[in-house]
């Protein structure tokens, strides 16, 4: 039996901020307890996200407070090794992946509504609400545990959980078809390495902005039909020129900084619709509202997705058509993934194995 074979250690190594910035304290706390709707995983692997960089700096006012010390990360995958009484449909060995949304209350305006549950009014978040994946062992409620399919890789579903997430769901909301052109601002890292393969998957022709020969070969290898170097060209007339004067239907913006949103009302098509995703230090940009109105573009922000959407992204892992690149680090290396990811010197995404 599976039971007989787990062990359940009463400690667990974690990588805490104790004090905002970019270092970490690799510490040993105890493994937690779970409530009786909640799972125990022994997280195996967790990727680090561009947004824990933004958090660690308390660079972005987050919707719940942040409290020191905590464990960033919110993208994991693990193994249940514990099961709360009131949990059904789980059993100990199977194979869970961690999103930064712990608990939502399932009974607010946008819990009821379809795919809005990501905006509930109370939600226990990772980082702010409980310590996230940057540990060893993590409790879930069996409600945002999604088992991921055989054959799906651990380490790489681990950033499925919100890099795959988020941009599976942004393209979507980018209200596209297969044909038509979507831009992603900010393609060569973890988000937008999944968008473009997501956007060929679905019939869409993926335009990659981001800058350097390694992103430019990077972005081509996922599936990018098009790269424009946002340093050495000119973004807007380069765009112009690959959508055939006429410019994207839809742009994801991931990218960190104010220039690119104020490109992509520039050079989106009319009547087409730019999804900003990306949670910059500076948020600031902008905005044009002439251009705006006589290019009838909407401009929507949008926070991860759906249950269902998250379920959607494991199936298209699971047939294969889904692979990013991912660069194994151990726990006790976070430092230097973090600094890394701060400089933008990440093709793909960074996954932590807790065992090291
Ligand atoms: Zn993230
Ligand atoms: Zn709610």
């Amino acid at each position: 039996m599976v039971s007989d074979t787990i062990t359940i250690p009463k400690t667990q190594k974690a990588q805490l901020t104790c004090k905002f910035g970019l270092e970490t304290e690799l510490t040993e706390i105890p493994v937690p307890e779970p409530k009786d709707d909640e799972l125990l995983l022994h997280l195996l692997y967790s990727g680090v996200c561009h947004s824990d960089v933004s958090i660690m700096k308390n660079a972005i006012p987050m919707p719940m407070p942040l409290t020191l010390p905590f464990a960033a990360g919110h993208e994991g995958a693990g193994i249940v090794v514990k099961i709360g009484k009131e949990v059904t449909g789980f059993k100990e060995g199977d194979r869970v992946g961690v999103t930064v949304v712990n608990r939502s209350c399932q009974t607010c305006e946008y819990c009821k509504r379809t795919g809005a549950e990501a905006f509930c009014d109370t939600p226990t978040h990772l980082t702010t609400g409980k310590w996230g994946t940057f540990q060893e062992y993590i409790t879930v409620s069996a409600l945002y545990a999604h088992k991921i399919p055989d054959g799906v890789d651990l380490a790489k579903a681990a950033p499925t959980q919100c890099a795959g997430w988020t941009i599976y769901r942004a393209l979507k909301e980018t209200n596209t078809r297969p044909g038509q052109f979507v831009a992603i601002n900010g393609a060569g890292g973890g988000l937008g390495s999944f968008g473009l393969q997501f956007a060929k998957a679905m019939g869409l022709r993926a335009i990659a902005i981001d800058f350097g020969q390694a992103k430019h070969d990077h972005c081509l290898r996922q599936g990018a039909e098009f790269f424009i170097d946002a340093q050495t060209q000119n973004v807007v007339e380069e765009m112009l020129k690959v959508t055939n004067g006429c410019g994207p239907h839809g742009v994801i913006n991931v990218a960190p900084s104010a220039k690119p949103l104020e490109d992509a009302l520039l050079y989106v098509r009319k009547t087409g619709t730019i999804v900003i995703i990306g949670l910059p230090d500076d948020a600031k940009f902008t905005l044009d509202t002439n251009l705006m109105v006589f290019k009838g573009v909407t401009i929507k922000g949008n926070l991860l997705g759906s249950r269902e959407d998250l379920d959607e992204v494991l199936q298209f892992m699971a047939r294969g058509l889904i692979d990013i690149p991912i660069e194994i680090m151990g726990l006790s290396e976070l430092p230097n993934a973090i600094k890394r990811l701060d400089n933008c010197q990440v093709n793909g995404r960074i996954v932590l194995d807790t065992s090291k």
